[in-house]
């Protein structure tokens, strides 16, 4: 998918990551005095959501670039924040969260980095552990054609030793980042998904030996890498085509250069259900047995969560005994049954996840000192 139009923020108009963008893009820019207008004539669009994937609008940060990750009080949560550099993007996965979570959802890239870093040089120098991502509100990856900002963030991080940046993608966007000298501060992780999942519900990503090929390079290239099976989909016939992906992943990445795998069963707001119905009406993933959750997300009813998931532990653990694998968003019961601990057990998640970043990532501070 492709940028239709561009739109350029008359207040950022001047600044350096605007004109680099504008002019790699090569296309006109129409020039916003008030972005209102842009969200009210895209909200008339016949498809709104669709369309947002489009239009490509530079602007200004205008709240904090650190956020502490959405997690809910309910569920288990892993202490991350999140690095707002944009929102939406071009790729189109049916259960995409953020088709529901922007009103109405557009594309947009903040420019004004000397802010971003400002924030980020306040946060190298925090105490403890931080583990950072890009990878929340849009795909970490989908920038590179037109920007440098990871490459700029990852000499950033290598030059300290508190934090980890971990950029989350379903694209093979890796090529301008495999010559850095990254101190192995920068973790390069991949969603992934059946074969049969990312060809039905997962629109312009890159398929799965791709993305796999693109994490090999990223681990000969020294990066420590990352997977995230999120949302894991509960079908007929499933649970081996999780395991199969899971041999393709260790088959392709030595176990020593992954630093965590992340397992998330499929979970929406109940303002998604319209979209999905209406974007995607060959889509079948709304219709499994679920019920409300805590966090008033429809979630797989418990027990089918708990065994999918611990099938996937299971299929994970045969490769590599000793990798850091966590849950998204789960309470204890679901953690016991599907991996036979409790994260209190291993002293909280977000220990758990700073061991493996001091292990894998070469970090300095001591772990749990947030
Ligand atoms: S790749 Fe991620 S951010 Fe992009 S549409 Fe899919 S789920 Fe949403």
């Amino acid at each position: 998918m492709s940028i239709a139009s561009l739109y350029v923020d008359r207040q950022v108009a001047d600044l350096p990551e605007t004109r680099r963008i504008c002019s790699r893009l090569g296309m006109p820019a129409a020039y916003v005095e008030n972005a209102e207008q842009l969200y009210a004539d895209l909200a008339a669009a016949e498809d709104p959501v669709g369309s947002g994937k489009k239009r490509l609008f530079l602007t200004r940060n205008k709240g904090a670039f650190l956020k502490e990750c959405p997690g809910t009080r309910h569920y288990t949560c892993c202490g991350y924040r999140i690095l707002h550099i944009g929102s939406y993007c071009i790729m189109d996965c049916s259960y995409c969260i953020l088709q529901a979570y922007f009103h109405p959802p557009l594309l947009q890239y903040y420019v004004n980095h000397e802010e971003l870093f400002r924030e980020l040089e306040r946060c190298f120098g925090a105490r403890g552990i931080q583990r950072i991502g890009t990878g929340e509100f849009t795909d970490s990856l989908i920038w590179e054609p037109w920007t440098e900002l990871s490459r700029t963030l990852a000499m950033r991080f290598a030059r300290q030793d508190r934090a980890v940046l971990e950029l989350k993608t379903k694209t093979a966007n890796i090529d301008g980042l495999l010559d850095l000298a990254h101190r192995q501060k920068t973790i390069l992780a991949w969603s992934l998904n059946t074969e049969r999942v990312i060809h039905s519900e997962e629109r312009g990503t890159a398929s799965l030996g791709a993305r796999l090929r693109a994490a090999a390079r990223s681990a000969e290239a020294g990066f420590p890498v990352a997977f995230h099976f999120d949302p894991v989909l509960i079908y007929e016939g499933g649970e081996a085509e999780y395991r199969q992906v899971v041999d393709r992943l260790f088959d392709a990445v030595a176990a020593e250069r992954i630093v965590w795998i992340s397992l998330g069963a499929f979970r929406f707001m109940p303002d998604l259900k319209a979209v999905i119905r209406k974007r995607f009406p060959g889509s079948t993933i709304i219709y499994g047995e679920f019920i409300a959750g805590l966090d008033g997300k429809a979630r797989y009813f418990k027990p089918l969560r708990m065994q999918a998931l611990r099938s996937l532990a299971q299929a994970i653990r045969r490769r590599s005994p000793t990798t850091c694998v966590y849950l998204c968003m789960e309470d204890d019961e679901v953690w016991r049954h599907a991996l036979d601990v409790t994260p209190a057990e291993r002293g909280g998640l977000a220990r758990m996840l700073d061991e493996a970043a001091v292990k894998h990532c070469g970090l300095q501070a001591e772990a749990g000192g947030r």
